[in-house]
């Protein structure tokens, strides 16, 4: 297999989570009788550029299909956190009813609607049909496309020049991750900047997230590594935030090289703590299979001892994390009875390869069971609240990552 960025052969193993079905691919009633396709979801670190990412083994295009099941406006602490962004990204860049917003992998709108609200004319990117149409709804001009150079010359051709490109969770989700990048260059004002945020790569090594591991994640992003990708496209990154979603990611600032844009203090300080944890260096990504391990048998002790002692185990939230957790460690749902899931889309399905039924909040307070595990561990201060305003027996919580953890609220 050849390095995405910069074809090097690679041969250094990062993580080898056996094999699963996408993680976003829940199940009907009727498809319990289907066939489920599993695929090999190994990781390599290319020893040369050392970008983190997975082979592609299912295409993109069966991936972001009609059954992908993730909405963005179903998580509050998300929404929060893209309107508080779009109030600072529009005083930062001065935008106004003038300029032009354009975010690539828009979802169901969430944070465009923000735009729309400020009155900043916006454009919604979003290749899945379902999420693009209630986007649609809210009165976002969408296009149901995969963003990169070709819909880049597109836009540009619609007079659509960008003074803001904004990618949320998209970067490490692109195959061909410089056709993607090569879009914000066709697109952008000379300006005009991209902000881009993606879960950090040093977080998932350090606090064991390998569960942040799947199919659609095909890169796993350092600032050393995607340095070098903009640089092929004369792009630059002038500014990063360090931020808490997603167990700790990282929002980065990117402008044209030439752009009088001066670049910030905070990029040279992330790239010096790179250097620091040796970044550029194989033996930093090495015993990440270990710490995976340890969790799997963490968990599966758990589950098991429950089992014999007769307490009753459900879930709260069907997130894509909680399916590569679950089918690397086997669980089915004999051991985890079911999972709780605010989302009416995925209220009704089966998870993906576990096929452990998806249920809403009555089924829970109905059951009450012993132990509830946080699948989302991301979200664990919202959905701990949530559950001690819902719930009213004795019951425990769990969370799985960064290691095994039982709590009581
Ligand atoms: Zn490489």
């Amino acid at each position: 297999m050849e390095c995405r960025n910069c074809k090097n052969t690679l041969k250094h193993k990062f993580a080898d989570l056996e094999s699963s079905p996408p993680s976003n691919s829940f199940i009907s009633e009727e498809g319990l009788n289907e066939v489920e396709h599993y695929y090999p979801l190994k990781i390599f670190v290319c020893e040369k550029c050392f970008l983190v990412q997975v082979d592609e083994y299912k295409k993109t295009e069966t991936i972001f299909d009609d059954s992908y099941a993730y909405f963005s406006s179903f998580s509050k602490s998300w929404l929060e956190h893209a309107k508080k962004y779009s109030y600072e990204i529009k005083d930062y860049l001065d935008l106004n009813s003038e300029s032009m917003v354009i975010e690539v992998a828009s979802n169901d709108g969430y944070l465009l609607k923000n735009f729309k609200d400020m009155g900043i004319p916006c454009l919604g990117v979003e290749p899945t049909k379902n999420t693009a149409k209630v986007s649609m709804q809210k009165g976002i001009e969408t296009i149901c496309e995969f963003f990169g150079e070709e819909l880049g010359k597109y836009l540009v051709n619609q007079n659509k020049q960008a003074d803001l490109i904004i990618g949320n969770n998209v970067l490490a989700h692109v195959p061909d991750i410089h056709d993607f990048v090569q879009g914000f260059t066709e697109t952008l004002k000379p300006e005009g900047i991209v902000t881009l945020e993606f879960p950090y790569l040093v977080n998932l090594i350090k606090l064991n997230q390998f569960d942040t591991i799947y199919h659609e994640h095909f890169s796993y992003l350092s600032i050393t590594a995607i340095k070098d990708v903009f640089g092929k496209h004369d792009l630059e990154i002038f500014k990063i935030d360090e931020l808490d979603t997603h167990g700790g990611s990282l929002r980065v600032y990117v402008k044209r090289v030439e752009s009088k844009r001066a670049i910030t203090p905070s990029v040279g300080k992330i790239l010096d703590l790179e250097k620091e944890v040796g970044i550029d260096k194989i033996e930093f990504y090495e015993n990440f299979q270990e710490k995976c391990d340890t969790i799997k048998l963490e968990l599966l002790e758990f589950l098991i001892s429950k089992k014999k002692e007769g307490a009753k185990v459900a879930a709260y939230g069907a997130a894509a994390k909680g399916n590569t957790l679950l089918n690397y460690c086997g669980v089915k749902k004999d051991l985890l009875s079911f999972v709780v899931d605010a989302s009416p889309y995925k209220q009704g399905k089966y998870l993906p390869g576990s096929r452990i039924p998806v249920v809403n909040m009555d089924v829970l307070l109905k059951e009450k069971p012993d132990y509830i595990i946080i699948l989302p561990w991301n979200l664990k201060t919202e959905i701990t609240a949530l559950l001690k305003e819902k719930c009213d027996w004795n019951y425990k919580l769990v969370v799985p990552i960064p290691a095994l953890e039982i709590f009581e609220e």
